[in-house]
């Protein structure tokens, strides 16, 4: 594979055979091992994964693979950004050890019939809008974490719900891997960053950057006491006159289980979920109510 001549140093296989001698080695000596899963078209979100996993591991592997088991035929599968050259240049800059650049038979076989798939905690937010997405997810993480026999793997904030239901089949399935979570990194409009923001043009970017003063807004309101239908009601408001085109999702869930919250005061540490339409993309966003009386 040809590699741009600044990220020389930095090592990449896609045979599943090379990743397993390298993860050996390095066990070998006694190294803890870090995976980051991504899709590429990397920005500084995905490398803030890098950084936290290199902090708690000696050797940190990056994957890069546009799963298409979690895109339905009518999703962006096909103009899903692409740029290795690029997202090599940016990973040779940080504390990443190995990147795996699986091909599509590599994680799929001939004949690939399995399926990971769980219950409650994908019944909600992306999970009623986009009902392949977590099965799709929960399967290829499965197989990464399986090829890559990480000890640590770094999932972000940002798509929240995903961060619990690996969480979730790690703990069910009794994975020896440990699952963190890292925080949402924004750009200085507070736009939280997204491989998918390259496709806003400049007047959808306009509004794109309003959604994250919405939801904070939102969220002092509810940490204030303010009823969750009025909340949600002000959202809707607020969202639709920032030149949303729809609104996929409103939600407050609780941090732990999700569990959707339909009235009232917040009584316990949550979070604001957000999915929209803005022309042709669909971007989530989510931020928490911290209640300070417990
Ligand atoms: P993706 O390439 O979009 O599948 O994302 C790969 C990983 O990067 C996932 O764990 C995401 O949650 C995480 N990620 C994406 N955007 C951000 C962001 N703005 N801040 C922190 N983590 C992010």
């Amino acid at each position: 594979m040809a590699i741009p001549d600044k990220c020389k140093q930095l090592s990449t296989v896609d045979a599943v055979s090379d990743l397993r001698e390298k993860v050996s080695s390095w066990k070998a000596i006694g190294k803890r091992v870090g995976l980051v899963p991504t899709m590429g078209a990397l920005h500084t979100g995905h490398l803030s994964l890098v950084e936290k996993a290199s902090s708690v591991t000696d050797k940190v592997i990056v994957s890069i693979f546009v799963n298409p088991e979690q895109f339905a035929p009518h999703e962006d599968f096909d103009t899903y950004p692409r740029g290795q050259d690029a997202d090599l240049e940016k990973l040779a800059a940080t504390a990443c050890d190995l990147v795996y650049l699986p091909n599509i038979s590599t994680i799929y076989p001939d004949g690939f019939e399995t399926r990971v798939s769980l219950s409650e905690i994908t019944e909600g937010l992306c999970g009623q809008s986009r009902p392949h997405f977590f099965g799709g997810v929960a399967t290829v993480v499965n197989i990464l974490f399986n090829q890559c026999s990480p000890d640590v793997a770094v999932f972000g904030e940002k798509d929240y719900q995903q961060l619990l239901v690996v969480k979730r089949m790690a703990k069910d399935l009794s994975l020896p891997i440990e699952i963190i979570g890292a925080p949402i990194v924004r750009d200085a409009n507070g736009l939280a960053l997204s491989s998918r923001n390259t496709h806003l043009t400049d007047n959808e970017r306009v509004t794109a950057n309003r959604l994250n003063r919405i939801l904070s807004a939102l969220s002092r309101e509810a940490e204030r006491g303010t009823p969750v239908e009025a909340i949600l009601a002000s959202g809707h408001e607020q969202l639709k006159n920032a030149g949303v085109d729809s609104i996929d999702y409103l939600e407050i869930r609780t941090e732990d289980k999700l569990t959707k919250l339909v009235n009232g005061p917040v009584q316990h540490d949550a979070r604001l979920f957000l999915a929209v339409h803005i022309g042709k993309v669909r971007l989530i966003d989510n931020w928490p109510i911290i209640l300070r009386t417990h």
